[in-house]
């Protein structure tokens, strides 16, 4: 191998050679939602489908979904409803969430229209922003819910986060496991069957056929075995031995067990599959009903302020993406709000010039104080991170090497 093609060398599985879509912001080099206890630090990631025409599966969907007939799809929602509905004071289904403007309204129209009566139930941020917790809160008290939150061992949460950083560099995935997987453990254990997401991650980067199913895919929140889990990229038998963590330390980021959901008969389903979904109405709706607030300024990376906001460490989930993949937080912000048609591709892509990969100084000590990480050693590893068919250093400063046109 020459040595041009050497340091031109993808990594994760990324397409070498990057491709936008032509109506949005996306390139193919955008991962698709897969597992998150099976991401080790060699895996092969799938990335967004573009077709031959250029347009991405999320983009195409779109098409398609102009043409769903909702009518029929809220008739079906009448039914499962029905089946599950009790009038006995008990709950009926479980709508996890953190106060956004997505679990605001999938609540909502759960209890208010549809007549459930809805757990909230919520695997609280690492750090609360002020914004974040001013909304949760008002999501339980002017909604009016109840709610769990599950407040974790900090201490755990932290390591596994400094673990994740440091061998996949996704400081967010701590989060997502304990996200993903408390809503059908609390199903279980209340036996409250019935659980609603907001949208389904095709929408977004998952291939079309996802979308499909108004189901959750359950390779997402069971566990058949627990040799088979991996937490920030790391086994669980090395997790033990290396870091002398117990199964008692992880329990609470593990899928549940296979049997158990299916004695609970848990069923995991997307509220978008049945309600057409737009993140501007669910804004306003929960801005409406729940005294949903926006943040006071624009959130670092992007150009928004209602999208996102709870956790100190959301940032660096987007910054991360942005190391990794060519792709930050305006990129994915932009690219749902061009197809929602709040903004041209041509806004968009200035707007992506302008802020994606902006660093997210707010709260970087705060977040490098609390997992116990040199913030030196952090830029260190996001360099280590940086795919050389992606990145470029030029007069000493990290360019990227395809930009959006
Ligand atoms: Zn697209």
């Amino acid at each position: 191998m020459n040595k041009i093609s050497e340091t031109l060398k993808t990594r994760y599985g990324l397409p070498e050679e990057v491709v936008f879509c032509k109506r949005c912001t996306l390139s193919n080099q955008r991962p698709t939602s897969t597992p998150e206890f099976i991401n080790t630090p060699d895996r092969i990631i799938k990335t967004l489908h573009i077709d031959e025409e250029g347009v991405c599966d999320p983009c195409r969907y779109l098409e398609q979904k102009e043409n769903i007939n909702w009518d029929q799809r809220e008739k079906e929602l009448l039914f499962l409803l029905d089946t599950h509905r009790r009038n006995d004071g008990y709950y009926d289904c479980i709508v996890p969430g953190s106060g956004g403007k997505d679990s605001c309204y999938a609540s909502h129209i759960l209890k208010y229209k549809y007549g459930m009566h809805p757990l909230t139930v919520t695997w609280p941020p690492m750090i609360y922003t002020d914004i974040g917790w001013k909304n949760f809160r008002r999501w339980i008290d002017i909604g009016g819910f109840d709610n769990i939150s599950f407040n974790y061992n900090g201490k755990i949460h932290s390591l596994l986060t400094k673990i994740s950083i440091e061998n996949l560099l996704h400081p967010f995935q701590p989060f997502i496991l304990g996200q993903k997987n408390l809503a059908p453990k609390i199903a279980v254990k209340y036996n409250i069957p019935l659980v609603f997401y907001g949208e389904n991650e095709a929408e977004y980067q998952n291939p079309i056929a996802d979308n499909e199913t108004s189901m959750r895919n359950r390779s997402f929140y069971a566990m058949k075995n627990l040799n088979e889990i991996f937490l920030g990229g790391v086994s669980v038998k090395e997790l033990f031995e290396k870091y002398k963590l117990t199964l008692h330390d992880i329990q609470s980021y593990l899928p549940p067990d296979v049997p158990e959901l299916e004695k609970t008969k848990v069923e995991v389903h997307y509220l978008g599959y049945y309600t057409k979904w737009t993140p501007q109405e669910a804004f306003y709706y929960a801005t409406e009903n729940c005294g949903f607030q926006v943040n006071p300024s624009r959130t670092e990376g992007t150009y928004t302020k209602y999208i996102s906001l709870d956790d100190r460490i959301d940032g660096f989930n987007y910054y991360t993406m942005y190391i990794k993949f060519g792709l930050g937080r305006t990129t994915i912000e932009s690219s749902q709000e061009i197809r929602n048609k709040h903004l041209t591709r041509e806004e968009a892509v200035a707007l992506v010039r302008r802020f994606d990969g902006e660093f997210p100084m707010q709260y970087f000590h705060e977040i490098m104080d609390f997992i116990g990480m040199k913030p030196d050693y952090f830029h260190e590893l996001c360099d280590k991170f940086r795919p050389p068919h992606l990145w470029k250093k030029e007069n000493g400063d990290w360019k990227l090497r395809h930009k959006i046109s």
